[in-house]
């Protein structure tokens, strides 16, 4: 019988979660989104010591910039599963404690070293 209860609680437990989650998608959507945003930027900040720019060429548009591997081994990294990509990659630096092979460039700069390397 309490086990009944319990399922019983449960499941309208599940019930309510999914209602909510389906009644609040955008408002979610929106809270996962800052959350990406604030760790992107915690990590941003850790590597370009508070002035988020690319290291080479001192480009500021955030939404051109990213986390380049120094030593081009980033396709190894994600292809034997060390770190994701996009948030689970942020994650992963915030719980690797910031590894130092890694640096904030823009996209046109990681292209030329890329073509250069
Ligand atoms: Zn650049």
């Amino acid at each position: 019988m309490y086990v009944i209860g319990r399922k019983q609680e449960s499941d309208s437990h599940r019930r309510a979660n999914l209602k909510y989650k389906r009644n609040n998608r955008e408002k979610l959507r929106l809270k996962d989104k800052e959350y990406r945003e604030r760790i992107k930027l915690k990590v941003y900040n850790h590597y370009t010591h508070n002035d988020i720019k690319c290291k080479i060429c001192g480009f500021k548009e955030i939404h051109a910039l990213s986390i380049d591997h120094i030593n081009n081994n980033g396709a190894y990294m994600r292809k034997n599963k060390i770190h994701g990509l996009g948030r689970d990659f942020y994650v992963w630096i915030i719980k690797n404690n910031y590894p130092d092979d890694l640096q904030v460039l823009c996209m046109n700069c990681q292209f030329i070293k890329r073509s250069v390397a």
